[in-house]
């Protein structure tokens, strides 16, 4: 999709309800100490100072049958109940638990899974969560579907997907309570108790793209996270580097496609972490006046189908001989 020539204006109507406090200050741009991330969208809109506009973007973008389909088959996911918690909770090692949820999340319709220790610093600020371990999952989006971003088909993706992620982390949570252990499922588009990105990149997911999304060695840069917090023993994954970060330093496609120029072209510090950052206050307006976007995804070059796994290991060969990232990152099948 091409940039539109003029620049983006968001509409007086949508300005009006933005408040006093950027949604940059509120992520903690610029500060060099961590600290727990603070609600900001997707969350309670009557408890977060963006909620107006939250409610402005569920009034404004009521979608067309593809949108009204996926979503209504998206509620079914989230209204399904969990099964009971049996009295009894079974005993089985870490690592056989481990692999029995790897293999139940994979046949429910996972892409991805991995397991991470869970750190406090994932929690946003007014939520506790008192499980040692997350469960992430990842389910892909259909390339040609994300494609049409920032149009309806795009938008029906994203929710067909967050559908998915949720029944799968469902059914590893029914799983569980079957088995006598409690766990808690979280999928979207409504955040839950954990910020999902940084246990995904902790537990083998991939690099942070420039885009502030997660690229993956094989999904590339287009799914969607879900997770199932527990108590049972699991083995954690390692993250996973690849070079995703190197090419990002000299790709600058995602900034040149997004609309309001949202996109940095260099890494700033949040919450005490030098890492990509996607300006909330320039994305957060395009984003809602066209009912999603998702450009930036679309366009990244690790996308495209069967670009991600050559892609890894050319740029895993480049780093074991200690080079940067190719001259033409924006035709990386060459
Ligand atoms: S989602 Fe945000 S950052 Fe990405 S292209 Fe759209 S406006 Fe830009
Ligand atoms: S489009 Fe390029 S710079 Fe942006 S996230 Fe993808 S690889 Fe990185």
């Amino acid at each position: 999709m091409a940039k539109p020539a003029q620049p983006f204006i968001p509409s007086p109507e949508q300005m009006a309800l933005w408040p006093a406090e950027s949604g940059n200050h509120i992520n903690g741009l610029g500060e060099t100490a961590m600290r727990r991330p603070r609600p900001i969208y997707w969350h309670d809109p009557d408890a977060t100072p963006h909620g107006p506009l939250q409610r402005w973007f569920q009034q404004h973008n009521a979608g067309g049958a593809l949108l009204a389909r996926a979503r209504a088959e998206r509620q079914q996911v989230l209204d399904m109940p969990l099964s009971p918690l049996a009295e009894t909770p079974a005993q089985r090692s870490a690592a056989d638990w481990t692999r029995e949820l790897k293999q139940l999340a994979l046949a429910a319709g996972a892409d991805i899974v991995g397991v991470a220790r869970m750190q406090p610093q994932w929690v946003y600020d007014g939520f506790e969560v008192s499980q040692r371990f997350i469960v992430m999952l990842g389910v892909a989006h259909d390339y040609e579907r994300m494609k049409t971003a920032p149009e309806e088909p795009s938008f029906a993706e994203v929710v067909t997907q967050y559908a998915r992620g949720n029944r799968v982390a469902k059914a590893l949570a029914s799983w569980l309570r079957e088995q006598g252990h409690e766990a808690r499922p979280h999928g979207g588009p409504m955040a839950g108790p954990v910020t999902l990105i940084p246990p995904a990149l902790a537990c083998g997911f991939g690099e942070l793209g420039k885009h502030g999304s997660i690229i993956h060695r094989e999904l590339g840069s287009s799914f969607r996270l879900a997770s199932v917090l527990t108590d049972v023993p699991l083995l954690e994954d390692a993250p996973d580097t690849f070079g995703a970060d190197d090419f990002c330093l000299r790709c600058r496609v995602c900034e040149d496609a997004c609309p309001p120029a949202a996109i940095a072209d260099h890494k700033q510090m949040v919450r005490g972490e030098q890492r990509w950052y996607v300006d909330f206050d320039r994305c957060l307006p395009y984003f809602n006046e066209h009912g999603g976007c998702g450009i930036c995804v679309a366009v990244c070059p690790w996308s495209r189908p069967g670009v991600a796994v050559s892609l890894a290991a050319r740029m895993t060969r480049r780093r074991e001989r200690g080079a940067g990232a190719p001259a033409t990152p924006s035709d990386p099948a060459s």
